[in-house]
């Protein structure tokens, strides 16, 4: 049986979402003690293999749920809002120094952080990222899965992971590692998406479970992990971070990605607006979490 990757805890019950892919079901579970979401079984490294060759890059469309070339430079162009907004948060606590990211993807991020003062570098496990990284940007990017980084300790002032925790089979100790990598009173950041935490995902699991039904996401299990305020605060803690501070933010109604049959994508727009309103205004129900750690 799976332990919690975030308490090691077995005491589990079933969430109402599951995946099928490569023949095998991945069923999400909700931790009895830390509330943590993870999926069970935990994926093979030959299925991460699978998973992560070049149709994670080459894959165009919001209903297979990849990170494409046009999804990036669409990102890029949304950029305008997102970056600002993550950097800022960074800079408050770091306004310079030496940036590495975790996951850089096609390194429009890490280009950002360059052009605002930081020296950066980064690592990306797909080849199509390291290449248009080192290609477009002349960064200095390494192609490499977190877990094979060697850990160069107390190396660098920021270490950010864009879209990376819910992909990793051990987050926990990966942020641990981020933790080693960083400078004292170096900052952790962490941007993750939390589905279940806005008002339409609220609803959605609330009603599966009043009806006693799952759905299967439409996609390869990308997402091992699910993150709420709580548990995203709970892995910076447990990894030894002295202070944490969890940012809701929410895409604008114009940036959302719309899945599924006609009336969950009519109720997601519909119910979009207010959240929007409610996550800018108060700070509740985002649809993605900025974590940052200091140390
Ligand atoms: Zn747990």
């Amino acid at each position: 049986m799976t332990t919690c990757p975030l308490c090691n805890q077995t005491d589990c019950r079933d969430f109402p979402i599951f995946y099928d892919f490569d023949r095998k079901r991945f069923q999400a579970k909700q931790c009895a003690h830390c509330s943590f979401i993870y999926l069970d079984p935990r994926l093979t490294s030959e299925e991460l293999k699978l998973l992560y060759s070049d149709e994670y890059f080459l894959h165009d469309g919001a209903d297979f749920g990849a990170h494409s070339p046009t999804d990036y430079e669409s990102a890029a162009i949304r950029g305008s809002v997102k970056f600002p907004e993550i950097l800022g948060w960074i800079r408050r606590y770091k306004p310079s120094g030496e940036f590495f990211e975790i996951g850089c993807g096609m390194g429009y991020f890490l280009n950002y952080a360059r052009s605002n003062g930081f020296a950066v570098s980064g690592i990306e496990y797909a080849e199509l990222g390291v290449r248009t990284c080192q290609t477009k940007f002349g960064l200095n990017v390494q192609r490499c899965s977190f877990e094979d980084l060697a850990t160069q300790t107390e190396r660098y002032d920021v270490m950010f992971l864009g879209d990376v925790l819910e992909h990793l089979i051990q987050p926990l100790e990966m942020v641990r590692k981020a933790h080693s990598m960083l400078k004292p009173s170096g900052v952790f950041a962490a941007e993750v998406p939390s589905m279940f935490n806005s008002i339409t995902g609220r609803l959605a699991v609330a009603g599966m479970r009043t009806l006693r039904t799952k759905k299967k996401m439409g996609m390869p299990p990308y997402h091992v992990n699910e993150f709420t305020p709580r548990t995203l605060r709970a892995v910076i803690e447990r990894a030894g971070f002295k202070h944490c501070v969890i940012v809701q933010r929410i895409k604008p109604p114009s940036a959302i990605t719309l899945r599924g049959s006609l009336f969950e994508k009519t109720m997601k727009k519909i119910l979009h607006y207010p959240n929007y309103g409610l996550t800018k205004s108060l700070g509740i129900f985002g649809d993605r979490l900025l974590g940052i750690g200091i140390k």
